[in-house]
């Protein structure tokens, strides 16, 4: 069973309104463990009426936080980020234990979350308006920034606790407040989050945490006048789903969506930098996360040379349960996952791929998978189209730079890319001609809490984290004052 320094921090219930609450039917979902299959824990199933309590909670919870000073909320979110870094090897060890990510990746992700919390809480202090020049003598014109008001906030369970930090403090810093409803496979980070903000002294409804039926409480988030916004990290599908849903009340919407991330190795690159780029945008949390490497485009000079050092490095990473020591590649959520890596290598060996490591679910059982290594990709397979979402690093070869770029634009998603190169010039021209929102330059780790993050295309609307991450949260509104 699991075990924690702080035993209160595995919390079964819903936090509504401060209070620690189930769902009106009594009905309840498990939570599992995917390395081991065991029941962790079980979580209430809100639906509408509890969703809808929620929203009110919520909405008088916000006449008196929007009020506070911006000093205030960002002194409670400071207390709130200090509570989850005293408690970082508790979050680390749920975030593990539901969700399969290797111990030293969850207390860094614990890490990460915190730190969209105090950057927040100092970004709350700069939110300022502007005074215009006026071409009319007798006007001055103001404009101010308000919050956006009672948001809403349907996380994934790639990153438990840094999905939704990254959403709630902005919101929070802004004087908005904010309901989470966490992904099913990983309720219990959020619900510890949410009493470390008790703890800190967040005032009841400011954030609530609710668990249920997705579509019914998603549904319910999105229909109500009251949500003026709602915030989507998840599948391009779901988000697709959420955004026609909020169409009737004219929601603001951030949506985080799938990515195709394409990886391209130049001819010049240093190669020990360009796998070691590689190894950690594509095997991070076991290859399931959307910024993570889907296609590698290697240039026909160094091709071979590079393939041999990934497989070699493929070849040590350590799969196994994330509690112990020594994993660097945890499990994968579920059965789903797997089949879809396995559609994926058997579509692209089908059509004239090689196999040159793994390929094959991992002798432990359940959902470990073994780390993969494809070369002879194509553009015709479906590594090119679709997120693989799992350990398969596929190869293809590019022989010139016009060529490169155009397959790796040749998706309609737009989130993450990297490439590797030593040329300044080519640096900057294939980095701009890329079409994705974030761009990693010699490097595969691309994503902290001072830059934007967010997609292009049908990766999504709006970006989280950085000095632009708050205005997500904001309204302007322009006073017109005549003094005459
Ligand atoms: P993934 O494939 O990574 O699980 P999803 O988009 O299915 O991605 O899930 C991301 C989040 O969206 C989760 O919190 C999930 O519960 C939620 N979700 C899934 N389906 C719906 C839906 N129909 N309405 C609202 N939320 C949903």
């Amino acid at each position: 069973m699991l075990k924690l320094n702080q035993p209160d921090l595995l919390r079964q219930q819903c936090l509504v309104n401060g209070e620690w609450c189930d769902a009106m039917s009594g009905a309840r979902e498990p939570v599992m463990n995917p390395a081991t299959g065991e029941t962790l824990a079980s979580v209430p199933q809100f639906s509408e009426a509890e969703t809808l309590q929620a929203i009110e909670s919520a909405n008088q919870a916000w006449q008196a936080w929007k009020q506070l000073t911006a000093k205030a909320r960002g002194a409670l979110l400071n207390a709130w980020a200090e509570k989850m870094m005293a408690a970082q090897e508790d979050l680390a060890r749920l975030i593990t234990a539901e969700q399969g990510k290797p111990l030293a990746e969850a207390r860094g992700e614990v890490a990460y979350a915190a730190s969209f919390i105090s950057w927040f809480a100092a970004e709350a202090l700069r939110v300022d308006g502007s005074v215009l020049q006026s071409p009319q003598a007798n006007q001055r014109l103001v404009v101010v920034k308000q919050p956006v008001g009672v948001c809403a906030a349907i996380t994934p369970w790639n990153f438990p606790a840094a999905m939704i930090t990254r959403k709630a403090a902005p919101a929070l810093a802004a004087g908005c407040v904010m309901i989470v409803k966490p992904a099913e496979q990983t309720p219990l980070t959020a619900l510890a989050l949410g009493q470390l903000a008790v703890e800190a002294g967040i005032p009841a409804g400011v954030l609530q945490v609710i668990t249920g039926d997705a579509a019914q409480v998603g549904k319910t988030l999105c229909d109500s006048p009251v949500v003026r916004k709602l915030s989507f990290t998840g599948s391009t599908e779901v988000g697709r789903l959420l955004m026609a849903q909020c169409a009737p009340t004219i929601k603001k919407l951030s949506l985080e969506l799938g990515g195709n991330a394409p990886v391209i190795v130049f001819d010049d690159a240093d190669l020990d930098a360009a796998v070691a780029g590689i190894m950690a945008s594509k095997f991070r949390n076991s290859g399931q996360t959307c910024v993570c490497a889907n296609r590698i485009y290697v240039q026909d000079g160094i091709h071979d040379a590079l393939v041999e050092k990934l497989a070699a490095a493929v070849a040590d990473l350590q799969v196994g349960d994330g509690s112990r020591a020594e994993t660097s590649q945890g499990p994968l959520i579920d059965t789903q996952a797997v089949e879809k890596v396995q559609i994926h290598i058997r579509d692209a060996l089908d059509k004239g791929a090689t196999l040159v490591a793994g390929g094959q679910p991992h002798a432990l059982g359940g959902t470990f998978f073994q780390p993969t290594l494809v070369t002879g990709v194509t553009q015709e397979m479906r590594f090119a189209r679709e997120e693989t979402f799992g350990p398969v690093a596929p190869v293809f070869r590019f022989r010139d730079e016009t060529e490169v770029v155009s397959m790796a634009n040749d998706t309609e998603f737009g989130l993450a890319a990297y490439l590797f190169t030593a040329n300044a010039a080519r640096q900057w021209r294939v980095g701009e001609a890329l079409e994705y929102g974030m761009v990693g330059v010699n490097t595969g780790l691309i994503s902290n809490e001072v830059a934007p993050f967010g997609g292009v295309k049908q990766s999504g609307l709006g970006r989280e984290g950085s000095r632009y991450g708050i205005e997500e949260y904001l309204e302007l509104k322009y006073l017109c004052i005549d003094v005459s």
